[in-house]
């Protein structure tokens, strides 16, 4: 979902961004209104006319979705959420999060705001279109209709109780209002979303395969991104549900093996890694602690330079990109590894090492809490 994205504006201090699938999306949008839709509904028009229509088309279904994901982000905001953008990409918009939502009131409205906009703006459509259609539709009310419909079936489509849709967000904040857990209500609310999508996927390669076409594709695509959504969401949750109350102190290894730095990348890989079959090690010098050293950086000195080439010329220098403090929280260790791709960090007290923390570590406490937990 991430990928390539390009910024194009920004509205009200968000980023209003395009992922690289949006453009393929609406060149082959563009294309299939120009070519298929219109000349099939509205005939009579030359192909010219087609194509401004398809090319209008594509730009409001553009606004329409940009439109739908501002809704959801300012009344995010008016809640005292800290919302970073909005993304276009494949099969719509996202509206990036930088918190949970506060309370199950908070989480209502902020995904009700997207759905009601759509429907403000079906309604704005359809009205409009209805001025231009005198003696039959004109292509610019052809266009409007169009608009109109694809803002119904938006906002339609949003409200299905599968989570992380807008419905399975309303739906969410209800399960959370009713008994106050808003863990439970998250895994509630994913686990109708990855039956959703599943259900979608089955739809569309059943309806593809009797013969209904290939656009049923699409509803195998679309059902695999609710299914990937739900259960990224699910598993985040989990993650963050395992990790809240712990410390980097709790779950770190103590008293890890070290290395000087002036020993000898050889040396290095005889007497300590498969020794101790570890792939990490803190370089210290006495009491200080200088960086650290792993197979990564083992493996970039050739064969025969290795008797030569010391732990120092090679260690990564301790940083705050790779050291995080033993008081941390565990989903600070976290985030901090998937915001760096460091899968181990040293931990320091007072600057000195007291230990390491891989994401293994994290990864173990979260596996156990998912088994202890009521079925
Ligand atoms: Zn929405």
């Amino acid at each position: 979902m991430n990928g390539k994205s390009l910024t194009l504006i920004k509205v009200f201090g968000l980023d209003i961004k395009v992922n690289i699938t949006w453009v393929f999306i609406a060149l082959l949008l563009s294309w299939a209104l120009a070519q298929g839709y219109f000349p099939a509904v509205y005939e009579g028009f030359t192909t010219a006319t087609y194509w401004w229509m398809g090319v209008v088309g594509v730009i409001g279904l553009f606004v329409s979705i940009v439109l739908h994901e501002l809704a959801h982000s300012l009344v995010a905001r008016s809640f005292g959420m800290e919302m970073k953008g909005i993304t276009l990409w494949l099969l719509g918009g996202v509206a990036e999060m930088a918190d949970e939502p506060p309370h199950p009131k908070a989480e209502f409205f902020m995904a009700i705001a997207g759905p009601i906009l759509s429907v403000v703006l079906a309604i704005l459509f359809l009205g409009a279109s209805a001025l231009f259609a005198g003696n039959g539709y004109t292509p610019f009310g052809a266009v409007l209709r169009y608009l109109g419909m694809l803002n119904l079936i938006l906002a339609a489509f949003n409200m299905i109780p599968a989570f992380p849709l807008d419905g399975g967000r309303v739906a969410r904040a209800a399960l959370w209002a009713w008994k106050g857990d808003y863990y439970w209500a998250t895994d509630v609310a994913s686990r109708m979303g990855s039956i959703f999508g599943i259900t979608l996927m089955v739809f569309g390669v059943v309806g593809a395969l009797t013969g209904a076409g290939l656009t049923m594709l699409w509803w195998v695509i679309l059902g695999m991104f609710v299914r990937f959504a739900a259960d990224s969401s699910r598993f985040q949750m989990q993650t963050r549900h395992a990790l809240s109350g712990r410390s980097v102190h709790d779950l770190m290894t103590t008293k890890p093996v070290t290395v000087r730095r002036d020993v000898t990348v050889s040396e290095l890989i005889e007497d300590w890694i498969y020794k101790y079959t570890f792939e990490f090690f803190p370089v210290v010098e006495g009491n200080e602690l200088l960086g650290s050293v792993s197979l990564r950086e083992v493996r970039q000195v050739p064969s025969d330079q290795r008797p030569r080439v010391t732990v120092g010329e090679i260690m990564v220098p301790a940083s705050d990109e790779n050291t995080i403090d033993a008081g941390a929280s565990a989903s600070d260790a976290l985030g901090k590894m998937q915001g760096t791709s460091n899968s181990l960090l040293l931990v320091t007290s007072n600057g000195a090492l007291v230990g390491v923390i891989g994401s293994k570590d994290l990864m173990k406490i979260v596996a156990i809490t998912s088994q202890l937990a009521p079925a």
